[in-house]
């Protein structure tokens, strides 16, 4: 197992690997696919095929000097693009990590409305009958939870 780990590594000295411009094409590829499966279309799965073939390429290729400039003009012609997604990103992830809480919450608590002033309330849920104090109106009212 080392020994392989080690021939691994040797065969991998020197070489690109993943970088952006790589890692780039790899998404395109998957994208393409993904219209090659609703489409059906043979020109997104022969681009897609290409933009595979090219990312792998690239990740074995030994003209590492050569890799190094197309990524680092690859990253200055994308500075925009990639300053969009990388405010995107984390807008989605606090969007799913507010639904996921949002779930949680609705599974632990029980959410109603003050009948008289409408605001919104929580009780933990499976107390049965329980005798709720509105926090804005103070009304008191039972509620099974
Ligand atoms: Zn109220």
């Amino acid at each position: 197992m080392n020994n392989f780990r080690y021939k691994l590594a040797q065969f991998f000295a020197g070489r690109t690997g993943v970088d952006a411009l790589g890692r780039t094409f790899t998404w395109i590829a998957l994208i393409l696919m993904l219209v090659t499966m609703i489409t059906h279309s043979n020109i997104a799965y022969l681009l897609a095929m290409a933009c595979l073939l090219y990312s792998v390429w690239r990740m074995f290729s030994k003209n590492y000097q050569k890799r190094y400039t197309e990524n680092q003009l690859f990253l200055s012609k994308t500075v925009k693009i990639r300053a969009f997604f990388s405010r995107l990103i984390p807008n989605i992830k606090n969007r799913t990590a507010r639904m996921k809480y949002n779930w949680n919450q609705r599974k632990t608590y029980a959410i109603f409305k003050c009948p008289s002033c409408k605001q919104k309330l929580r009780a933990p849920r499976g107390r049965g009958k329980i005798q709720v104090t509105c926090s804005k109106c103070h009304t008191q009212f039972i509620k099974k939870v």
